[in-house]
């Protein structure tokens, strides 16, 4: 098969039959495109990127016009001699700073923001899952062309098992999207997730499967694998409150030998962890039980800390969706979500200070997606982390979480074409990232070029 620009055809008439079919499959969208691309034959063309500027994760330096090489869904060669191009199949970006495509680890597809409880009760309740799965295909596109070319979707919030069907509509080219690891219903106990607060005679719906003692959660774990989960996502505490001493306290979910169970099980099929836990018992517990990510994090005690660097576990801050709820959810009866802000901001330097792993996530899903998820760098800046930092932590660093490090997160020659380029330079000014004006994944140009 060839690649959406072999497709065009002119170089062998045996091949018009086949390229004019491909050609019809090109406009019956970006995604049939990229099908053809999981398999580039002999006939791939090789495209141009010219880059005014390469920011290629590796290093910290940038570099100033550099050709990249693009053959089927690969990076062919980074700075491609200039007698080697060809003009009808180079995209001109030298106006342009060129980066790796962006990763967030933290996304819900299938939510479409949630401040109040009310917002969230009438997505489960008034909405099927099916017309959820339908939004999710719009939000898919949408994360695309922000610039993140993988996500990871940490649980679906009561639409069951959605992002693991949208993965394979992207996969098979279906619809477009970027590359998925999915999580599907994500675990808590009994009492400890929304839907709440209804009558015991009236059975609603759960965001979460809900499961007690160790034996349930790790068959649930063996049946959440089962039906496509990439990570087991479990919910490791609720019900905060800010102590005098500064401490962010919460009620742990479940007990330690629970996530001990689910850690043993999902890591004995090859799959992590990811614990959302906000505050001190729940990533205390998390931390223990040996998970591979810490979601939220507001507050992680300092010897906690020191934990996750040495074991290497990750931390996943999001910052932007706390700021995002803040004042609704202190509006709703809730002010420690304003409080917890500073909180947050102190835990996020101690974690750089303490050299924690740090991966970008946003909870876009917990925010509405016409929000661009990309607002969250000017937070990690602002918080003490520099422009190159930030964008490793959403390239490099997330492409090491995801254990995907051979095949994305940085530009070079091997991995996949996935790039992405904005108008400005955004180790000046990281806002920048929000303005992604070319996306290119897998080879296949998404959104600009030309
Ligand atoms: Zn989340």
């Amino acid at each position: 098969m060839g690649s959406r620009k072999g497709a065009k055809g002119k170089e062998i008439p045996a091949l018009r039959v086949l390229s004019a079919f491909l050609l019809i499959a090109m406009y019956t969208g970006p995604g049939r495109a990229q099908k053809s691309q999981s398999a580039p034959g002999p006939t791939a063309k090789v495209v141009y990127l010219r880059c005014g500027v390469l920011f290629d994760g590796k290093s910290d330096s940038p570099r100033k016009n550099v050709v990249i090489a693009v053959k089927g869904e690969k990076i062919r060669e980074v700075g491609a001699p200039e007698a080697e191009i060809v003009a009808a199949e180079l995209i001109d970006l030298s106006r342009e700073t060129c980066l790796p495509g962006l990763i967030d680890t933290h996304t819900h597809v299938l939510l479409q923001g949630d401040i109040t409880a009310a917002d969230y009760d009438e997505q489960l309740l008034k909405q099927s899952p099916e017309y959820r799965t339908i939004l999710a295909t719009v939000n898919a596109r949408r994360a695309l062309e922000y610039g993140f070319t993988s996500i990871r979707d940490v649980e679906t919030e009561g639409a069951g098992y959605a992002d693991a069907d949208l993965k394979k509509a992207i996969n098979n080219g279906v619809i477009p999207g970027p590359r998925m690891q999915v999580a599907t219903r994500a675990l808590d106990v009994t009492g400890a997730y929304p839907l709440l607060g209804y009558a015991p005679n009236v059975h609603v719906p759960h965001g979460v499967q809900v499961v007690d003692g160790a034996d349930e959660a790790r068959k649930a774990v063996r049946e959440q694998i089962m039906y496509g989960a990439d990570w087991i996502k479990v919910y490791s505490d609720r019900s905060y409150r800010l102590r005098d001493d500064g401490v962010l306290d919460d009620i742990p979910t479940f007990t330690l030998e629970e996530l001990k169970a689910i850690v043993d099980e999902a890591h004995r099929q090859r799959r992590k962890v990811a614990s959302h836990a906000m505050a001190l018992n729940g990533v205390h517990n998390s931390v223990e039980a040996g998970v591979d990510s810490i979601e939220h994090g507001n507050y992680i005690a300092p010897e906690d800390l020191k934990t996750m660097a040495a074991h290497g576990t990750f931390y996943v801050p999001t910052i932007f969706v706390g700021a995002y709820v803040a004042q609704g959810r202190a509006a709703e009866g809730a002010p420690v979500w304003v409080k917890m802000l500073a909180v947050h901001e102190e835990t996020f330097r101690r974690a750089i200070k303490a050299g924690v792993k740090i991966a970008f996530g946003t909870d876009a899903g917990g925010f509405a997606w016409t929000e661009n998820p990309a607002q969250e760098f000017a937070y990690m800046v602002k918080w003490g982390m520099t422009p190159a930092q930030a964008i490793r932590s959403a390239t490099a660093s997330a492409a090491e979480l995801l254990g995907t490090s051979d095949q994305v997160g940085t530009i070079e020659a091997g991995k996949f074409a996935d790039i992405v380029a904005v108008p400005g330079d955004p180790l000046a000014d990281v806002t920048q990232l929000e303005k992604v004006d070319f996306v290119m994944k897998g080879g296949v140009v998404a959104k600009g070029g030309r």
